[in-house]
């Protein structure tokens, strides 16, 4: 049974696009082999945690339309689903470690560990725990009866290879020697990500732990973990983290990294689904543009490259545009009303679509491009004072049209701008910025139809 999750920390404002991303690859491997999709809130960084961070995650994800079987808002066979409510479960299993002697109480104080740090960096050395309370587990005992705080910490064996193996990147080797003496379970009860996260996926019969690269380094104390406790490992797949055009990692400075702001930016979360699918995995037959269907049927984990791919929002807006040009007409104007609140009035917004679809690459664009039909244009791009004559006398010929349609408009207008002997272009200027405020407009002859004869006439007085 293929079980994946993932497990966001509730400490942002929302999910981050990245983990989004590490979300749908889960999803899909999930669907993919017909198994369960879960969610776990790793909670436990209390000093970091950020209040409805969790709330809108879940909704974020549900927006998304990544449904989950198993999470702490709809419960499953492995309840509870946020680890701050299983803090007797890593209670249980550090006892179980303690006993075996794969982890020992740790009482140095903060200084002592400083003091360390300093004197290993001087001497060029990793900094790391030196075991200092490992040979003294008698004393550390009474120290902690006395009611000194302590912690809990693995102990890392010496002189050891761990090996794993990652679907995406191959075997993976590390000295143990390398490794720190983990704290699993910190001084206030709470475990630290390395224990919660073994206990949990373990516990939670998670089959394939895919996450981001930047957890791969952390993989090796999981590994020895596993051992510790005589569970056999999950299969690990680190996914690629995303970076910015420039390669650097994704960061808020450089871009929205929240994923709901795509959606309140007017993205159609199956454009934002199918853009992320092609970060570092490309479709079989090279297919930029497919459906979610049709991304978990053909999706291979150990096709995801193990490179860094860029998260170019221009290219993420361009692939939007084409969803929304293949949209049944009546769905996105359905899509626009519901993106405006149902403010706007349903027959202007029925006629304009046509006009500006084509130029739209998200739903916000609609407003900016069709502002003008819903209030007169409160001030004009260009100044049209100078401008006055011409006003009046297109105001009086298009007075005479009684058909009105855009054709008409239009040639009733060509011939005035013969008449006076206005270029074609300065022409049309003038009768755009008088009746839209802007230089670039929806066609003209077009606009005026749906704003009506009464409407632009008084435009132009
Ligand atoms: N809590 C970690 C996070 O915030 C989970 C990492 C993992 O998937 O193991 O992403």
């Amino acid at each position: 049974m293929v079980r994946t999750r993932i497990a966001p920390s509730p400490t942002g404002e929302d999910i981050h696009i990245g983990n989004l991303y590490t979300a749908l690859i889960n999803w899909a491997w999930a669907k993919k082999n017909k198994g369960k999709f879960i969610v776990r809130i790793e909670d436990t960084d209390r000093s970091r945690l950020v209040k409805d961070s969790e709330k809108k995650i879940l909704q974020t994800l549900k927006d998304y339309g990544l449904n989950y079987d198993e999470g702490p808002d709809v419960g499953g066979q492995y309840k509870p689903y946020r680890q701050s409510e299983r803090l007797s479960l890593y209670k249980k299993y550090s006892q179980e470690l303690l006993d075996k002697g794969t982890a020992y109480y740790c009482t140095c104080s903060r200084e002592r560990l400083d003091e360390l740090r300093t004197l290993q960096q001087k001497q060029k050395q990793v900094p790391k725990y030196d075991k200092h309370c490992l040979s003294r587990q008698k004393e550390v005992k009474e120290e902690i009866k006395k009611g000194r705080t302590y912690v809990i910490r693995l102990n890392v064996p010496s002189g050891r290879e761990i090996k794993f193996q990652d679907v995406i990147r191959g075997e993976i080797k590390v000295v143990s020697d390398n490794l720190d003496d983990q704290v699993l379970l910190k001084s206030d009860g709470y475990p630290t990500y390395h224990l919660g996260v073994v206990v949990d996926d373990y516990l939670m019969k998670i089959s394939h732990i895919i996450r981001a690269e930047e957890w791969l380094s952390s993989t090796p104390k999981h590994i020895l973990l596993y051992e510790a406790f005589d569970w056999p490992p999950p299969i690990f797949a680190h996914v690629p983290i995303l970076r910015n055009p420039d390669r650097s990692k994704l960061s808020k400075r450089k871009n929205p990294v929240w994923a709901s702001w795509y959606l309140k930016q007017g993205y159609l979360p199956e454009a934002v689904l199918n853009y992320l699918a092609l970060m570092g995995w490309s479709h079989p037959k090279q297919k930029e543009i497919f459906s979610l269907d049709e991304f978990v049927k053909v999706f291979e984990l150990k096709k995801v490259k193990s490179v860094g791919p860029a998260f170019d929002p221009v290219k993420l807006e361009w692939m939007n545009g084409e969803y929304l040009r293949k949209l049944p007409i009546s769905n996105f104007k359905l899509q626009i009303s519901n993106f405006y609140n149902n403010k706007l009035p349903d027959n202007i917004v029925e006629r304009t679509i046509p006009l500006v679809r084509e130029r739209m690459k998200k739903f916000s664009d609609y407003f900016p491009l069709c502002e003008f039909f819903f209030e007169r244009p409160k001030r004009h791009e260009v100044d049209l004072s100078a401008k006055k004559e011409l006003l009046k006398k297109m105001h009086d010929e298009l007075a005479k049209i009684s058909n009105w349609k855009a054709d008409k408009i239009g040639e009733k207008m060509q011939d005035l701008a013969k008449k006076e002997g206005v270029k074609t272009g300065e022409f049309f200027m003038t009768l755009r910025v008088v009746t839209t405020g802007k230089k670039i407009s929806p066609p003209l002859n077009e606009s005026m139809q749906i704003l009506g004869k009464e409407e632009c006439l008084k435009r132009l007085v």
